[in-house]
């Protein structure tokens, strides 16, 4: 009963049709016409079982990322991975780690298990590498790196993810969920891979939901040494994926045209609207994901709440970042390009 419950971005207004919704990172393009095409043909068989061991997607999740599909393990989207890690690692007595501003999964997770989340704090709205290993005590099992994170939209680079890991007991998973892998452009990141080779107790997650624009129909999927599968596949349902996210999930990965289309469009708007925004007075924290974090001057009417208000009365729905401890704060996805234009305008008009 400690547990809050999750309460996710807004997607509707009572009595408002066209609604432009920036409140849950969803894809701006939607996902890709061959993966709906997949996801509607297999209308047509929905009496069978999927294949419970995930081996079309597995293999081609392997070839696109050169990765031991034996390694992989889909889910029910990356919470449903992030749920199962916790719940095998962690119990009663157990501490499980996540920096300040990090995804609120990862403490609800903590709590459902019996554990206690242990938050430490960040520099500048980052993850702070010495910080989270201050907090390593005995006591430690899990450590969440959301790396990039939500909603910060801030990534540590590839020598600050090893530094983290370096400093890291063997006896601690750590956990590096990449949900915006696929938006990063930059020259210094690495999406986990790497490390969860370099060690048997690091976990890398992925998601379906973001570039991929398949957020409804939940699919994840994480890569870990030998010993975590054989645990993931131990502790998690027999048929946890749905056989139509299956077929759409594999469809999509075939389309790598679609996201590259994807983060041409984000990158487009990121560098659009940074400027534009900083330029009206609100300041825009550096994103490498498909979402923007605002901060609103205090007072003077031009606060984050006014700004939601304000928003909402336009029809855009902005997600509120209170739980996150950022209270200043708005964060917005990155749309199509008509409701950026919208956005854009709605804020030029409300910080006027
Ligand atoms: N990790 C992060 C950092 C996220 O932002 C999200 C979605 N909000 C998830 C994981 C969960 O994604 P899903 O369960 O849809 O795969």
């Amino acid at each position: 009963m400690e547990i809050s419950p999750y309460v996710g971005g807004r997607s509707a207004l009572d009595g408002r049709q066209n609604v432009i919704r920036l409140a849950a990172n969803e894809s701006a393009l939607g996902p890709s016409p061959r993966a709906v095409a997949a996801y509607e043909a297999l209308g047509s068989s929905l009496h069978r079982y999927p294949d419970g061991g995930a081996g079309d997607l597995r293999d081609a999740l392997g070839t696109l990322n050169g990765l031991d599909p034996a390694r992989i393990v889909c889910g029910t989207g990356s919470d449903e991975i992030l749920q199962l890690l916790t719940k095998a690692y962690a119990g009663p007595g157990d501490e499980v780690l996540y920096s300040r501003h990090g995804f609120l999964v990862y403490a609800l997770a903590a709590r459902a298990a019996g554990a206690t989340p242990v938050a430490a704090p960040e520099t500048d709205l980052r993850a702070d590498v010495d910080s989270l290993l201050e907090h390593v005590t005995e006591r430690t099992r899990v450590l969440f790196l959301a790396n990039p994170n939500n909603p910060t939209g801030s990534y540590l680079s590839r020598g600050e993810l090893r530094r983290l890991w370096s400093g890291l007991p063997e006896n601690i998973l750590l956990v590096i969920d990449s949900a915006y892998a696929e938006y990063v452009t930059v020259a210094d990141y690495e999406a986990g891979a790497e490390l969860v080779d370099a060690g048997k107790n690091v976990v890398m997650t992925r998601t379906f939901s973001k570039i991929y624009g398949l957020a409804a129909l939940r699919l994840g999927w994480c890569y870990a040494g030998e010993e975590v599968i054989d645990v993931m596949n131990r502790v998690r349902g027999p048929f946890n994926v749905t056989a139509p996210a299956l077929a759409a999930g594999l469809a999509a990965v075939q389309d790598q045209d679609h996201v590259d289309a994807a983060r041409r469009h984000n990158d487009k708007w990121l560098k659009r609207l940074v400027p534009e925004l900083q330029n009206i007075g609100i300041t825009v924290l550096p994103s490498v994901c498909n979402f923007l974090l605002l901060r609103f001057p205090e007072g003077g009417g031009h606060d984050s709440k006014a700004a939601d208000m304000f928003l909402t009365s336009r029809g855009i729905l902005a997600r509120n970042v209170d739980t996150y401890h950022l209270l200043d704060c708005l964060r917005v996805s990155i749309g199509r390009d008509d409701e950026m234009d919208a956005l854009l305008s709605a804020l030029k008009e409300f910080m006027a």
